[in-house]
């Protein structure tokens, strides 16, 4: 009988949509409970009251407390949303500003880009009803660039701000002056407009001082600078002795062990030390820090083909990476908990280490390692090193085992080396290159930037020597003020100056399209993968990519080789998911890092809107690939080297002896001269992305460093 059996279909359908929407009413409840758990939910009618009685409020909090996502939606609840205004909220990192995004969406019931959204280089997910809006301190700085009183935010939250980023750092004395200008237009606003919108006659949004004085008269900013250790007391000197409140949080007993003797393989001791928390502690997850995306993925495979070698009932571990370029669904991951009777091992690098709070976790293994930025401003050059973390964040590491209960935390080290570290880390302006802050300064109109008001100075060698950098790429003019276009260009890129430059010049070298590829893959961390137990493999794969000319020719290659297995796959299927499945699978065969090209195929398409926005538009130097390899001597000219009779390289901007890394194409077959993009130091100065070129095209591209006579 067919009316019965319809009957029964439309029984069963609304019996599963009843089961589905079950599930969602139970998720809601459970989020609300989580929420009303949160330490910082019993204090929230006293932090919007200090929020009203202060314009700058610092906020102290252990990580996990519930600060970065509830303190926005109390404050949305509380009005400070009215007229459209907007709650902004910074973060170092862009996983951060993502997930946490993601979850407060959840949270709120809001579909992702509306009330709740994000914003990071490369990335948009908002749009005009955003109100909570999460993005990364570079974007708020260029944000400035187009608004620079901020005006449409009413909150501004600096997050994380104990990280001292140079971003962070550089946002704090930017907001500092922005928050002056709008509690007094009259007073401070006219200097601080004019020297704006000087240099910037090309921005069609450009404004006249009396409109912005209107507006800005209705609201002051309020600063809130949010922070998980407790060096409040710098931040309120800072902002004159603004009050600082502390937000207790959750915190158990954290066992902490050492090794007896240093450990020679760190990674080895990572690998050890998970199985042996998998093979003889109680439940729960593990969390390793580790230095980055190649020591991630190299311990991952590591782990894999362990758990094969166990015995059936003991291969119930998982592993979930987390570092900052991975795409943004996969750092989701993470936050995912472990199938039932699986426990999980998150391989992550230091963002776990405050930036994102992982639920689940019992034990931390801290081989008490990081990579930083290191820079020598006497020879200019900046370069990535791996150091001891300082105390602060070996205590930060292991207070994430304390979370949901008593844990464990491994530290890879012995006892008597944990005295030896610093008590905190060096805030990073003053360890890096300072050109694209300069840069950015300098485009926001703020000229005289040592006497910027930076929190702490950075060195004045250091300025001084950016300043010059930006001046042989021709960012600055004679009197060190923005030039005019290719200044205004450059600070318009979002990359760094260097790159920008090589864009900018390679339109006119008519190798666009090369450069953007370049830029692109540069970019991203290591887009060959190099397991150990398949180094032979791996090579002749890389092989059929490889330019004798040098690394940047062969990444093009790589490039096209993969826009070319996209544009055939399209042909016979074109669905999206079929063509990624079809990526990755030519990823594999050619030992490609599928992770860092997909990367790489995004950051490219955001540079190319950038690129074609200013008026450019790309073309290719076709087989011209000595006009590409000019190109990048024009551009990189600072990153120059000449071999010696000893078969090493003399940096010749810094004199500095370097080694072309093992990785490079380049690497046995020795050419006389080479331009570079990466400094690395291991036990030896390392250059990666290294190109060969003509030592004569020096003096005749880049003049105004090599006079021809020297
Ligand atoms: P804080 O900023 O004080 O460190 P957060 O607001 O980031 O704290 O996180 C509070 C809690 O919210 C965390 O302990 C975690 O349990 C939960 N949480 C945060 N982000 C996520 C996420 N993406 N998925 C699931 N839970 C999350
Ligand atoms: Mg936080």
């Amino acid at each position: 009988n067919i009316s019965t059996s319809k009957d029964q279909q439309d029984g069963r359908k609304l019996a599963n949509g009843d089961c589905k929407n079950q599930q969602v009413l139970a998720r809601r409840q459970l989020i609300l409970q989580h929420r009303k758990s949160l330490p910082i939910a019993s204090v929230e009618r006293r932090l919007v009251e200090e929020v009203r009685k202060n314009d700058t409020l610092i906020i102290v909090g252990e990580t996990g407390s519930g600060k970065t996502t509830q303190l926005p939606q109390f404050l949305y609840n509380a009005g400070f949303c009215r007229d459209e205004k907007i709650i902004g909220v910074t973060q170092p990192r862009r996983v951060a500003a993502v997930t946490v995004a993601k979850r407060v969406a959840e949270e709120c019931n809001v579909e992702l880009g509306q009330k709740v959204g994000y914003s990071i280089r490369f990335e948009d997910a908002t749009s005009s009803s955003t109100r909570i809006k999460y993005m990364t301190d570079g974007l708020l700085l260029r944000e400035a660039l187009l608004d620079p009183l901020l005006s449409r935010y009413s909150i501004i939250i600096v997050d994380e701000a104990h990280e001292r980023t140079v971003h962070t750092d550089v946002l704090l004395g930017l907001l500092k002056k922005v928050q002056l200008a709008r509690s007094h237009p009259t007073t401070n606003q006219h200097n601080f407009i004019k020297a704006n919108a000087k240099g910037r006659e090309d921005e069609s949004r450009s404004f006249s001082p009396l409109k912005a004085s209107e507006s800005a008269k209705s609201t002051s900013l309020k600063l809130i600078i949010m922070s998980a250790s407790l060096d409040a007391r710098c931040f309120s000197e800072y902002f004159g002795g603004a009050k600082a409140v502390h937000v207790h949080g959750r915190q158990y007993p954290v066992e902490v062990l050492y090794t007896y003797q240093p450990e020679p393989d760190y990674l080895d001791a990572t690998l050890i030390t998970i199985f042996q928390i998998h093979l003889e502690e109680a439940s729960g997850d593990i969390l390793a820090f580790l230095t980055g995306q190649e020591e991630i993925e190299s311990v991952e495979r590591l782990v894999h083909d362990r758990i094969r070698q166990l015995p059936d009932g003991s291969q119930n571990l998982l592993t979930v990476p987390i570092y900052a370029s991975l795409p943004s669904e996969q750092q989701m991951n993470a936050f995912k908990p472990a199938p039932s009777g699986f426990r999980k091992v998150i391989l992550a690098t230091n963002i776990a280490e405050t930036s994102v709070t992982i639920p689940g976790i019992k034990y931390v293994i801290d081989p008490g390692l990081v990579k930083a930025r290191s820079y020598n401003p006497v020879t200019g050059m900046e370069s990535l090193i791996i150091i001891p973390t300082s105390k602060a964040q070996a205590l930060q590491r292991s207070g994430r085992a304390g979370r949901e209960g008593p844990g464990k935390c491994f530290r890879l080290y012995p006892e008597s080396e944990f005295s030896k570290l610093t008590d905190s880390t060096v805030p990073e302006i003053k360890r890096c290159n300072l050109s694209n802050v300069v840069l950015q300064l300098k485009a926001l109109g703020i000229d005289d930037i040592i006497g910027f008001d930076f929190m702490e100075k950075p060195s004045r060698m250091a300025i001084v020597k950016s300043l010059e950098q930006l001046f042989l790429l021709g960012a600055l003019s004679d009197d060190y003020k923005l030039s005019s276009p290719v200044g205004q260009q450059m600070a318009r890129l979002p990359l760094d100056p260097m790159y920008s430059k090589a864009l900018i010049l390679a339109k006119e070298f008519k190798c666009l399209e090369e450069m953007l590829i370049v830029v692109a893959m540069l970019s991203v961390e290591s887009i060959f993968y190099f397991p150990r137990e398949k180094m032979e493999e791996a090579r002749a794969a890389r092989k059929s990519f490889s330019s004798p000319e040098g690394d940047h020719i062969t990444l093009v290659n790589v490039y096209r080789a993969s826009a070319e297995c996209l544009e055939k796959s399209k042909t016979t299927n074109s669905k999206e998911k079929t063509m990624e499945k079809k990526l990755n699978k030519w990823c594999r065969e050619n030992f490609i890092n599928y992770r860092s090209l997909r990367h790489a195929r995004d950051i490219h398409s955001q540079i190319e809107g950038h690129i074609r926005q200013m008026g450019f538009s790309p073309s290719s130097c076709g087989d011209d690939m000595l006009q590409f390899r000019r190109c990048l001597t024009a551009s990189f000219f600072l990153n120059a080297a000449m071999k010696q009779p000893d078969g090493s390289y003399r940096a010749l901007s810094s004199s500095q002896t370097v080694q072309v890394h093992p990785s490079s194409v380049l690497f046995r077959t020795k050419a006389d001269c080479i331009i570079f993009n990466e400094l690395v130091r291991t036990n030896q100065n390392y250059v990666r992305n290294v190109t060969r070129v003509d030592p004569l095209w020096l003096p005749e591209l880049a003049p105004q460093y090599y006079a021809a006579d020297s």
